[in-house]
């Protein structure tokens, strides 16, 4: 692109917020120092590095703690706006900014690349990887990328598409492209790669895909694999890669390998070089329905656990299980914070975790044995755990595969806490937890479990979940789903303070020196607390919901504070149905860096027309409208919520005019003439019959929803 096409568009973005950035692609490299100059000595001193944010979690430690103090705790109503840049996509936003000598770097949804001057905000080069939009059809939770690693002068991407990629730091260019996932698999990149000595570190998600977890690491100038480290066994027929895969295979029992087994690796991966050791979090085992994945009782190693391998080789070291034969979807893939902690008067070198089954964990990091294991959030699908072991005690009537019947658990499958950075100060001693309270009901299939070949395989009948028409239902559910940023004292074994937000999905968390702890909220707001305290100092109207985690770093001297704004992400899809908890946002993708003295503005939101309920009047036979329901609940749920209420960052259903035409209906789901707004084709997985009875379906729904005067958040 020209520059005066360049201009023109920054023109243009200044007069209308919702037109899409031109960014300029790959740029010819320019002169000055080299790009992205990190190798792994600077790497291993990033806690001193101050003015850069050099990995994902800042330091291999994963703290997210900064030591800038020049935004504190006492100038910090100073704070605005330095500068803001719109994204050229409209899903969710995870990434966190990495920053290095002045430039900083992002991905965005579809896996897309940009790199800016970190003070002035302007746009050097982007980078579209051009991911099939049809991948979505096979990824749980939204087109969404959580963020890039940098190393001698390259930045690496993992896409949804299943690649990693290394770019010229200073162009955008490509230099190598290794596919990462096994070809066909229905697996997607979504987390941030780290660098431990030269290797690109990835794994993929997919675990509710029938797809064989794996972390994976691959020469950082070559894109050459190392190593890969699959988290559960493969087919017994044929030999193990691994002794520990061998151990493992006596945990499952049945066809299993069929189903992949889950286990995927689709966030945390710390390098602790403490310990030597690179620890991960797996996810659930799949089916998530034991019922249906086992023919007995079994741990499912190395399910729903923390798993710590040798940086070199891949090799194994240690395991510990967090949720054995897990039947609720808990992914223990959440951020693994690696620190020191004074316990019970001894220094020890020790994990932390909170993962979505509710407990925070502290484990020795040396050899993954338990110290301590507490309820950071309702938790009622165990009793709690066993003092030495931190085996769980579950409640028998929370495995719904076993008893028969649908059951209510906390914490629900999004967890008690997911994807959302936490951080950790070592001055305040306190881990800062984006917590939620979700309650989830679960159920087997009435009737035997079928395998699809495409959509979500899980062995659980969704729609039993499904939000009841009732108001009253409706209003109790949502009391019941908070939010809530949590200080947590990982020695005391408790809340130092908490901060409450009506819903859940809240942005990640970032502390400093200077006594802050910044976190956006889905509410439309970017806040900071006292680390402390928790008193909340400081606040920006962000105009859309936060879920990503926050950056700081400074640039000649002067502090910047930067976040990636934009919602959207498996809580805004599925269960918008809540949205309204937290304050009725829109979407709008955007990078905020804040600065001292800053003085810049957002340009003002369109305003929204109140959306009105006028859905054709109810038809088909209700076998029709049951059968239309099960398959909504079981694919459609996914992106537009469950049909009494939708998220709001793709279309709510009820209101589509399309309900009235059953030919374009016809058109758009089963041959996917919207597929480049990323509604992709349904043809080879549903007849035109069941595409009617999902027609039909809503109608009911939007019915039954003008019955009850409820109408959809703008
Ligand atoms: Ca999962």
């Amino acid at each position: 692109m020209s520059r005066s096409k360049f201009a023109s568009s920054l023109l243009l973005l200044s007069l209308w917020v919702t037109a899409p950035v031109a960014y300029p692609e790959a740029v010819d490299a320019t002169s000055g120092p080299k790009a992205a100059n990190v190798d792994t000595r600077r790497l291993l001193a990033a806690g001193d590095d101050e003015a850069n944010w050099l990995s994902y979690g800042r330091t291999y430690d994963e703290q997210r703690f900064s030591p800038l103090t020049a935004i504190n705790d006492k100038n910090i109503g100073k704070l605005g706006l330095q500068w803001s840049a719109d994204m050229d996509t409209a899903r969710g936003q995870e990434a966190t900014p990495i920053v290095v000598d002045g430039v900083l770097y992002i991905s965005t949804a579809w896996s897309m690349v940009k790199a800016f001057d970190a003070a002035t905000g302007k746009p050097l080069w982007s980078y579209d990887p051009q991911v099939p939009r049809e991948k979505l059809v096979e990824v749980c939770c939204d087109a969404v990328n959580r963020g890039v690693a940098v190393y001698n002068g390259k930045v690496f991407v993992g896409t949804l598409a299943g690649h990693v990629i290394a770019l010229d730091a200073a162009t955008g260019k490509v230099v190598w492209d290794t596919q990462s996932i096994p070809e066909g698999a229905h697996m997607a990149i979504t987390g941030a790669p780290r660098i431990v000595k030269g290797k690109v570190l990835i794994g993929a998600a997919g675990s509710e895909y029938f797809t064989r977890g794996y972390l994976a690491a691959f020469d950082a100038e070559t894109g050459k694999e190392a190593w890969r480290f699959y988290t559960v066994p493969g087919d017994p027929s044929k030999p193990f890669e691994g002794k520990h895969l061998e151990a493992a295979a006596k945990t499952w029992s049945g066809e299993y390998w069929k189903y992949g087994g889950g286990g995927t690796v689709w966030d945390s991966i710390t390098y602790d070089p403490v310990t030597d050791l690179v620890y991960f979090g797996t996810a659930n085992a799949e089916p998530w329905n034991p019922g249906v994945r086992n023919t007995t009782d079994g741990d499912n190693l190395y399910t729903a656990s923390i798993v710590a391998i040798r940086p070199d080789t891949g090799e194994y070291v240690w395991h510990y299980q967090e949720t054995p034969e897990d039947r609720w979807d808990y992914d223990s893939n959440q951020q693994i914070i690696a620190a020191d902690l004074k316990i019970g008067g001894q220094m020890r070198r020790v994990v932390m975790h909170a993962p979505k089954n509710g407990f925070f964990y502290v484990l020795d990091a040396k050899t993954g044995k338990f110290i301590s294991g507490t309820p950071f959030a309702k938790v009622s699908w165990a009793s709690g755990l066993d003092p030495v072991t931190g085996r769980p005690n579950v409640n028998p009537e929370a495995k719904y595969d076993v008893t028969g019947e649908a059951v209510t658990v906390y914490p629900g499958a999004y967890g008690a806490h997911t994807w959302h950075p936490m951080s950790y100060s070592p001055e305040t001693g306190l881990v800062y937890i984006p917590a939620n309270q979700t309650a989830g009901t679960f159920a087997s299939h009435a009737e035997e479990w079928v395998p699809g070949e495409v959509g979500m395989q899980t062995g659980v009948d969704f729609s039993v979940g499904a939000m009841p028409a009732d108001i009253e239902e409706r209003e109790s559910w949502q009391k019941k789903t908070t939010g809530e940023l949590l200080a947590w004292d990982p020695i005391a074994r408790s809340a130092r303070w908490s901060v409450q937000h009506p819903g859940p999905a809240n942005g990640g968390t970032l502390s400093t020196a200077g006594n802050l702890v910044f976190q956006g909220t889905a509410g439309g707001e970017f806040r900071a607390y006292a680390a402390d305290t928790g008193k909340q100092l400081w606040s920006f109207a962000t105009q859309t919901g936060v879920a990503a985690g926050p950056a700081t770093y400074s640039v000649n001297g002067r502090q910047y504070v930067a976040v990636l704004a934009g919602w959207g992400t498996l809580w805004d899809l599925f269960a918008g149905v809540l949205a309204p908890a937290s304050g009725r946002v829109p979407n709008v993708s955007r990078l905020l860096v804040f600065a001292l003295d800053g003085k810049a503005e957002l340009p003002p939101l369109s305003p929204n027309s109140l959306a009105v309920l006028d859905p054709p009047p109810v038809a088909g036979e209700p076998e029709q409208v049951a059968e239309g329901a099960w398959s909504f609940h079981n694919s459609c749920s996914i992106c537009h919520g469950d049909a009494a209420v939708a998220g709001v960052l793709v279309p709510d259903l009820r209101l589509s005019a399309t309900l009235n035409n059953p030919e374009l209906w016809q058109k758009i789901v089963h041959d996917g003439i919207l597929k480049d707004r990323g509604m992709v084709a349904w043809s080879a997985n549903m007849t035109p019959e069941q595409i009617e009875n999902i027609r039909l379906y809503v109608i009911k729904r939007a019915n039954e929803d003008r019955a009850l005067e409820l109408q959809p958040p703008i």
